[in-house]
């Protein structure tokens, strides 16, 4: 499940929550002043290094000599 970061519209205050695929944060509530509707946060690195881990592990299998196994991953 992917963490987002959201930031209060009110009072900035800027805070992590983990969300369900494909939420908006639209019935979020700021755990500060409880303004709602926070912004989400683009933070799309988490996104990246999983996209990296993959590239670098579809070059060569660490566990088989196979260059495009899915049965090991
Ligand atoms: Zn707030």
């Amino acid at each position: 499940m992917p963490i987002y970061e959201f930031r209060c519209s009110s009072c900035r205050h800027k805070f992590e929550k983990l969300c369900q695929l494909g939420e908006t944060g639209e019935n979020l509530k700021c755990p500060r002043c409880g303004a709602p509707k926070p912004n989400k946060i683009m933070s799309s690195f988490r996104a990246d290094s999983a996209d990296s881990l993959r590239g670098s592990r579809g070059d060569s299998c660490t566990t088989c000599t196979s260059r495009n196994c899915s049965a090991c991953r």
